[in-house]
């Protein structure tokens, strides 16, 4: 059996609900008897991860209103997603035996004469990219293939052209997106200005959009210069005081820089990397890829680079995640936490996350698959839009972020989960600490977030900020039926809530 089209199989997936509420017996839903079910319901982190008990695929825009709708009608929780999406919040997790409308049949990419590019629900970076590269055309992106667009995008949207272009979600032009009863609307600065406002920033919690277009820029010949550099251990200092210069000198608008702890198993220690992207121009981009060549013996701060890989990429291969191999894999163990400063964060609490890092691999193993990652961008072009262009709160703030992402496999008794979460907390909160990040509290990217952050961390600390937001989600959730991802709260005491929350508003069990 493919689909489930009838009355009578709906009702043993949704037992309590009445066989003719049905809309025309003609819902997509299928069970777990399915056989495309395992690759329709992979994620990229199987770690504190929704499970599903049906999933609704809808074919057209007109089915998938239509089955919000029924699912609303039925107070049936449901969670919009695609397979192996990437969405990695622990509240996520609470919602466990939800319906999955998969947006796996929205996946197009198509540009507009006049330059912009339409993308649907479903669309991956790997529809957007290519389709982009082909019309000589650019934007940010993100840097992996396998990411949703949309997911990234609701969150603000990083990428490496953010330098030049902003956020994700700033080139965002309007949506169309289903309200939690089925309606769709359309959002952008004429039409429902605010909902637009809140999609770019605090988008998860909304609805579920079938469809966005965005503008796009001259990709002027379109080559990146990209540089992939290994260290010695011993270079830590020379490499992050480096790396300091660079940022405390001024990024351009045209670099992006990551430096990246991963591990290596056979030495049993970490691996120092860096990788240097410069949008467009190869001298100024070599010119930065030098400042981490090996230096002279004597040098007070060494450098000792073992492994260094330059190359040209076209927009296409530099959005094809060859640069971290395997990190598409799904159904892996991950957990994640973030910081962020306006330079770089001190040189010590960078030595000691070092040290913590490898510990952590050292006595777990199975966690060898583990990054921290520290992504530096110019904010000038995020920063050129005004504070309250968009329900993104950090304008002017995140030069720097820190993503200290654990990964693991095996774990029966959940002894791994445990390390791997107390050392990414203790990573963190070390690396947010006022003398080290610069900030007297933290500021966190949803994308990239845990779940025990303020919410005023993640979405803002300005209380007017706060009422507009609570004021979105009682007007376009009313009932939280978008409350996986680190949802906004439906009155302002959830502001002060110490941990998130995020459960369903409505489970199967209160049918
Ligand atoms: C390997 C990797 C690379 C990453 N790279 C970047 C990066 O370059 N830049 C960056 O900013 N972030 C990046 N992230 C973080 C990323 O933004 C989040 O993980 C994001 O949630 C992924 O979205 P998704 O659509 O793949 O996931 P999903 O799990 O499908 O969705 C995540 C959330 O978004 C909601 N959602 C998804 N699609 C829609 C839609 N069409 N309408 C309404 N809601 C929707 C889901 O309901 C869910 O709540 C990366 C994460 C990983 C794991």
């Amino acid at each position: 059996m493919r689909s489930i089209r009838s009355c009578l199989c709906l009702a043993t997936l949704i037992a309590q609900v009445a066989c003719d509420a049905v809309v025309d017996g003609k819902l997509s839903f299928y069970t777990s008897s399915w056989e495309n079910w395992d690759e329709n319901t992979a994620r990229w982190s199987a770690y504190e991860a929704p499970t599903f008990s049906a999933v609704f695929k809808p074919e057209t825009e007109a089915e998938l209103s239509q089955g919000i709708e029924y699912l609303a009608k039925y107070n049936i929780p449901y969670l919009a997603t695609k397979p192996g999406g990437h969405g990695n919040v622990p509240t996520l997790g609470n919602y466990q035996n939800v319906v999955q409308i998969n947006l796996d049949n929205f996946r197009h990419a198509v540009m507009n004469s006049d330059h912009s590019i339409t993308i649907g629900g479903g669309a991956k970076m790997v529809d957007l990219i290519p389709t982009l590269h082909r019309a000589g055309r650019e934007m940010t992106v993100g840097s992996f293939p396998c990411v949703g667009v949309h997911g990234v995008m609701l969150g603000g949207g990083m990428g490496r052209l953010m330098g030049r272009y902003g956020l994700i979600s700033d080139a965002l032009l309007q949506a169309k997106v289903a309200l939690w009863n089925g309606t769709i609307v359309e959002a952008s600065e004429k039409v429902n200005p605010d909902l637009f406002w809140g999609l770019r920033g605090a988008g998860h919690n909304f609805g579920v959009v079938l469809e966005s277009t965005y503008k796009t820029w001259p990709d002027e010949g379109g080559l990146h210069y990209n540089a992939d550099m290994v260290f010695t251990d011993d270079s830590l200092d020379g490499v992050v005081n480096t790396y300091r210069e660079i940022v405390q000198d001024g990024l351009d608008p045209s670099l992006f820089l990551i430096l990246g702890y991963m591990y290596d198993a056979d030495a049993k220690k970490p691996l120092l990397i860096m990788n240097v992207v410069y949008a467009h121009n190869e001298e100024k981009g070599r010119r930065v890829a030098g400042r981490f060549a090996s230096s002279p013996k004597g040098t007070a701060e060494p450098i000792t680079r073992i492994s260094f890989k330059e190359s040209n990429m076209n927009f296409s291969e530099l959005g094809s995640g060859k640069a971290v191999p395997g990190v598409c894999d799904v159904n892996l163990k991950n957990t994640l936490y973030t910081a962020s400063t306006p330079s770089l964060f001190e040189t010590g609490a960078m030595k000691a996350v070092y040290e913590s890092f490898g510990s952590f691999v050292r006595a777990h193993p199975g966690a060898n698959r583990s990054i921290l990652l520290f992504e530096a961008a110019d904010g000038k072009a995020v920063d050129a839009l005004p504070h309250d262009y968009s329900a993104y709160a950090h304008r002017g703030m995140m030069t720097t972020n820190a993503i200290i992402q654990a990964t693991w496999d095996e774990d029966e008794d959940g002894i791994v989960a445990e390390a791997a979460n107390a050392w990414g907390k203790g990573a963190r909160d070390l690396l947010a600490k006022p003398e080290v990040s610069g900030y007297d509290k933290l500021h966190a990217y949803v994308n990239y977030a845990n779940r025990d952050e303020p919410l005023a961390a993640l979405y803002g600390y300005d209380e007017k900020r706060q009422r507009r937001l609570t004021a979105l989600k009682q007007k376009y959730d009313p009932h939280g039926c978008f409350n996986a991802y680190r949802p906004l709260p439906l009155d302002m005491s959830g502001w002060e809530l110490p941990t998130a929350s995020g459960a369903p508003q409505r489970t199967r069990d209160e049918l």
